[in-house]
Order: C-alpha cells, then structure tokens, then sequence
C-alpha cells in the first residue's frame, strides 16, 4: 500500500489524510493511495462517514506535470477513476480543503458528496494557463454546483479564488473555522446524523433560464480574447456541453477537448515554458543547501534608465536602497522618475497613497560612497564603458564591508574584467536586467569564471524574492539573450540590404508572432546604442568598420523614437511607426554603393533567416557551456525578448519545425555567395539533428 494517505478513525468518521509533499500532486502513487485507503474505510463496518483532507498547504494542486507523458501519468488508477471510486463510494465523502486545490486537485474534491473549507484555500481550475482544459470531469461538474457563468469564467480565466467566496453554493457546503478537521468531522457527523442522501455532482442539473444566449455572448468574447491559443474555447465548448447533456456526453465532449489541446503545438509550449521556468532555477553543480548571504540592503550606482528600475525592484520587495549619482542634477531626475512611476501606479488604482510615500522613503539619494559601507549588495548601472566600470569596483573594493556582493549590470562587457578591478572577485557577479528594469521579468545571472557558489545561489534566491525569473549565462559577449539577438540583427540587416524594407521584415516577425519586429525595437532601444557597441568593438578588434544602414541613419541623426525618426518616423508624441521614404533612400544608395541588385524576399525567408539565426547561436552558446541547457535560452527569449509564448521560444521552435529542417535551411543560407560565416550550422545542431534529437 502507498504511504501517501493515513487513514485514523474517530468514532463513526474515517479521517484519509493525503500527505505527499510539497504540494500533493496527484501522482501515481497518492492516485493508488487514496484508492486504497477508500477502500479500507469502506470496507470497515465501523466506519458510517469518510473525510478526505490534505496538508495546511494543500489540498492538492493538482496533476504532477512531471509524469506528463510518461508511463507513470497513464498508470492506473488513472484520476477520473479515483474521482469515479470517491463519487461512488456508498458512505457518504466530505472534501475538507485547505491551502491549495487546483486543477485535478478540485476535481477531486468536486466527487466528494460535501466539502467544507477554510475561508482562504484557493479554489481554481488553471489547466488553460497551460493549453489544457480540465480533463477529470472538471467543466462538467464545477456548472453543475455552482452555475454556468461561474464555472465558464473560472474555467476559462484559470484564476483561483477564495473558499469563502462559494460558501452557500454546494462547492462550499460550510466555511470552517480554525480547526478543519475538527470542523470536517462534525460536519460528517451531521450527515450520518441526518441520514443525508449523498449529493453525486454528475446527478445534478445545470439550470440556466440564459444559458444558450450566455454561451452565444461568451463565444464571441473569448474568441476575440484568445488568438493563437485554442484551449479557451475549447474549455468553453466543454463547459457548453454541461449545459442541456448528459454528464456522459459532457465528459466525452470533456475528453475530446482534452486530447486535442494536449497534442496541440500551443499546449506543448506552455507546459514547456512552465517547466523550463523550473529548470532555470536549478544550477548544475550548486549543492542546494548552498548556505545563502543576508541581503538586508542595497546600493544602486547610477540613476539612469536602469539604475532606476532596478532600485523599484528593491523597493517593492521591502528593502531600503542607497542610491547614488554623479551630480544632484541627475539625482533628482532619477528620484522623480522612480516617484513618478509609482504615482501612475497610483492613479491605476494599484498603489495606495500611502504605499507610494513607504516606498519612497526606502530609498535614499547620495552623491558619495559613504552610504556604501554597510551594504550587502551593491548593483552597478552606470555607462556602458569599461574605464567608468572600473573607477566604480576600485571604489567598491575599497568601500564595501567583506562580503558585499558586487553585481554589474553592463550589457555586453566582460564580468571577469569587471570582477579583475577589485581584490574580491568571488564576490563580484552579473545582474543583468531588462528594460523597464522595474516590468521585465528576466534576469541574466552572469557567473564569472570566480564568482562564489553563495553569490551564485544569493543572486538566484535574489531574484525569486524581486520576483524576477532568473536565467544563469557564462561570461561572453552579450551572455545569452544579447550574444543571440545580435545575430538575429545582423539576419535582419542582410535582409534589408538584399531587398526588404524594414516595414516587411518587421511585418512578418510581427505575424510570426513576435512582440515587435527587430527595426521598430531598434527605433525603441535607441540607434546610437548598437552603433557605439560597433565602433567600441571595430576599435578593440583594430579594424576599420564598414558602415550599415544602422550606422548610416545614426550618423544621421536618426536614433530612432527619441529623436523622432530612425527606420521609421515618428509624429511628435506618438509611438506609431510610420514608414519612412528617407529611410527607403538611403537603403537603395546603400544597395547601390555595394552592388547589390535587390531580390524579392519572402515573409516565410524573412521569418526563417531571423529566428534560425538565433537557435544556431543558441546552440553554439549551448556547445561552449554558456546556458545549461537549451529551455534556459527559451525562458530568456519568451521573458526578454517578446519572442511569442505559443511557440515556446526559438529552441522549441527549431525542435517543432525539425532540427533537419533548420539544417537544410541554414546551408541553404550559408552556401549563397558573400554569405557571413555566421549561417554555418553550429556542430551541436547538426549533430542532434543527424541523431534524431531535439534540444530539449
Ligand atoms: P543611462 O545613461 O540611462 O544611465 C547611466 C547613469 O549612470 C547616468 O545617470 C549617469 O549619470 C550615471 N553615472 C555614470 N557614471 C557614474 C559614476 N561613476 N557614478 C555614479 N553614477 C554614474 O544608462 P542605462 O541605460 O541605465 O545603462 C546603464 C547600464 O545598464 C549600462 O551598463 C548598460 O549597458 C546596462 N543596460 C542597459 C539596458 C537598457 O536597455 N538601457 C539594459 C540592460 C543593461
């Protein structure tokens, strides 16, 4: 028997209590143990009443996505079997629910005859955050107690809601206080007492005197709601077939619904994305236990674009920052664009007054070091220059207590350089943010070939508690996302220069499913960033550079939104890009000076070039240990970079579109004349892809 459930009798009750940590996820073996002890209670002729009860933190959250596709997940009992065993179990079942009890874990609780509740466990059915549909029954019994709308809404949001919230529907037969078993038990008891019949959800009718014009209105609602994801609807079409059917068809409906999401491209990249947001967090060859740095406090140097962002981070999270700047000028401004952040926020509705001023008393302004001294991290976001980086870590050597973790947030330079300035390069690591530092959820954690397993694991746990996915990259330029969107920019360039327009390339990225095509995002970073990265790098390498078109219309004063014209231009206060004949001009004098006679490019070669251009950097940075493994590239692109979560990000991608088939293509790219050495396929992809692997 399965040690997952404990069975304790009092008087005429049976107690099942589920214990498997941390969240009781309904693997096999509780499936079995719930099975089992539901046995031994229904076979003991002392028993009149059963309570089924988890932990305090969970009732069960539901599925173990682990055994997803795996002979585990289809063993059986499988859960519709175990919700059958519970709803026809002859002596009557009381769910008594704390903490957490989604998805399969509330259609568990749902073939239970009664349930009772703490007023705060989370009652939800999430599976569409994952492309699924509740596959156990779920859409067919949650309309059955507590009415179409409601289920429709929780069924297609996905979102969890309080017990309390369904007290008096038959979800919720009694709100408990304080102790639940206690409160489960006397509730059995009133059962038994009152010879109760048992109430099965599947015997229950849905009675909407709307239902048919409600689900019409809900259709074309959720419709327009949902592009490229199809589990919405078909959650909606599995709760319409609640709805004047039979519990049979309806879970036949149920089952169909199910099946399809679950071979779908889209299902497939969310349950991908979920899991690879897990694996981002584990780091090979960093003992768990790990002992972690206090980090009480921190210090911000440089109140810029980023500076700023990153100490909201800080703030939100209830830690008091020391922020400092070059001139009070500067100081100022970077202290009213924090406070004016938190103001919209405010007039949004989710701040109140008084959370803006607690905020913004955590942070204090400085013009020295003095405020350093007691820091336990201190995060650098001053200009992208190694000279200016290295004045800060000398000073930060010389300033920080022992101990103080030393980030950089550079973009592009080198962290073991950085990390060489001091006498404490164990301590020194890359925090690298993604702007608005205070939205993005990525965080690149850079590890120098020095930086301590404790700084290491601080800055994840860091990152957690600032609630920022964090993604570990090895020191290269650019680390992950940078070192691959560079390449993505140069396919995006050698598109232009062979006859697309910007608008083209970025219409068909756009249509791809990208969040904005790589020219409006130039137009958004700023041209006159990538262009001092070029001319810095053309200098380290001792090499004249060959301007671009990018370097033309930087040179020309165009550096995109901020001066009001770069590919695109733009009318005065808005964002709009608007295709530009100047730009057009330019990009055919360009094509005329190299000689190059302009071909037509299609959407599909346009999509093709740009996303293989980053999965075969993502694999030469996979091959030279940069990226632990290839979901972390996935988790930076989707978190990042705008790529688009339906697809799962580019490794997915390339997995979905056949490593042989990216292969082909980038041969096919890599043979044409002139053709950059970069379209060579990566080793490591040729190699999966001539064994049949994927990358993940
Ligand atoms: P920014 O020019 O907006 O801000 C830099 C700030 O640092 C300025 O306010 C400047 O006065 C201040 N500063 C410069 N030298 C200083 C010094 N010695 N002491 C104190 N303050 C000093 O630049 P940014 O965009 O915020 O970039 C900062 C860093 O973050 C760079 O390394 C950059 O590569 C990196 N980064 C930028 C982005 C982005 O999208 N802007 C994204 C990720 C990382």
């Amino acid at each position: 028997m399965s040690n997952t459930v404990s069975i304790s009798n009092h008087g005429s009750v049976a107690v099942l209590r589920m214990d498997r940590p941390p969240v009781n996820s309904l693997g096999y073996d509780l499936r079995v143990g719930i099975a089992d002890a539901l046995d031994v209670a229904n076979a003991d002729p002392a028993v009149k009443a059963i309570v089924l009860t988890g932990t305090t933190r969970a009732f069960s959250a539901g599925a173990d996505v682990t055994e997803f596709g795996t002979p585990k997940g289809a063993k059986e009992p499988n859960l519709r079997v175990v919700i059958a065993m519970l709803e026809d179990s002859p002596k009557p079942v009381i769910g008594a629910i704390a903490g957490q009890c989604l998805g399969g874990g509330l259609e568990l609780a749902m073939g239970c005859h009664f349930r009772v509740a703490l007023a705060d466990a989370q009652l939800g059915l999430p599976e569409v955050k994952i492309g699924l549909l509740p596959g156990a029954g779920g859409t067919q019994r949650l309309p059955r107690l507590i009415g179409l709308e409601a289920a429709l809404n929780m069924i297609v949001s996905g979102a969890p809601m309080a017990a309390a919230k369904f007290a008096g529907t038959p979800l919720v037969d009694k709100v408990v206080d304080g102790d639940l078993v206690a409160g489960a038990i006397a509730f059995a008891e009133d059962v038994i007492a009152k010879n109760l019949p048992l109430r099965r959800a599947r015997d229950l009718k849905v009675k909407d005197p709307q239902g048919e014009a409600f689900l019409q209105f809900a259709r074309n609602m959720v419709g327009a709601m949902s592009k490229n994801f199809p589990a919405p609807l078909k959650c909606l079409e599995a709760v319409a077939a609640s709805y004047g059917q039979s519990f049979e068809q309806g879970v036949a409906a149920e089952r169909e619904g199910f099946l399809s999401l679950m071979a779908s491209p889209e299902s497939k990249a969310l349950r991908h994305a979920f899991l690879a947001e897990r694996a981002a967090a584990k780091i090979p060859n960093l003992p768990a236990d790990t002992a972690l740095r206090s980090v009480a406090s921190v210090g911000v140097i440089g109140a810029g674009t980023m500076g700023g962002g990153i100490t909201m981070n800080f703030l939100n999270a209830g830690i008091p920052v020391v922020l400092l700047e070059m001139k009070q000028e500067a100081l100022d401004k970077g202290l009213a664009t924090i406070r004016r952040n938190y103001e919209n926020s405010m007039k949004k509705g989710k701040l109140k007054p008084e959370q803006v001023e607690q905020r913004m008393a955590m942070v204090t302004g400085t013009l020295g070091y003095d405020g350093f001294k007691d820091v336990d991290l201190v995060i650098e976001a001053v200009f992208e220059n190694m000279d200016v980086k290295q004045t800060v870590f000398e000073t930060l050597d010389a300033v920080c207590k022992p101990g103080a973790i030393l980030a950089s947030n550079t973009s592009y330079l080198n962290i073991d350089t950085i990390a060489g300035f001091t006498k404490r390069p164990q301590d020194v690591v890359g925090l690298h943010f993604f702007s608005p530092a205070n939205v993005m959820r990525l965080l690149e954690v850079v590890r120098g070939a020095k930086t301590a397993p404790d700084v290491l694991a601080t800055s994840m746990a860091i990152a957690k508690k600032i609630k920022k996915i964090a993604v570990v990259s090895g020191v290269c330029d650019g680390f992950i996302g940078n070192r691959m969107l560079a390449r993505y920019g140069a396919a995006a360039q050698g598109l232009l220069n062979a006859g697309a327009l910007p608008q083209q390339i970025d219409g068909a990225l756009q249509k791809f499913g990208m969040a904005m095509g790589p020219f409006r995002m130039g137009d958004l970073a700023g041209l006159d960033i990538g262009w001092a990265t070029r001319k810095r790098k053309a200098a380290e390498a001792g090499v004249e550079m060959k301007p671009s078109v990018a370097d033309k219309l930087a040179e020309a004063g165009r550096y995109g939104q901020k001066t009001g014209s770069g590919y695109y231009r733009y009318e005065a206060g808005k964002r709009d890009p608007i295709p530009d004949p100047v730009t057009e001009a330019m990009i055919t004098d360009y094509r005329a000076a190299n000689g190059i006679t302009p071909r037509k490019i299609s959407d599909n070669e346009v999509v093709e070039r740009g996303i293989f251009a980053l999965v075969n950097e993502g694999a030469r940075i996979l091959e030279e240990g940069i990226a632990a493994r290839a979901s972390d590239l996935d988790v930076c692109y989707l978190n990042g970079y705008g790529f688009p979560l339906h697809r799962g990000g580019p490794m997915l991608y390339a997995d979905t579109v056949g490593l042989p088939n990216v292969v082909r293509a980038l041969r096919r790219f890599a043979a044409e004349p002139g053709a950059d050495a970069s379209w060579q396929p990566a080793p490591l992809l040729v190699r999966l892809a001539e064994d049949g692997k994927t990358f993940n």
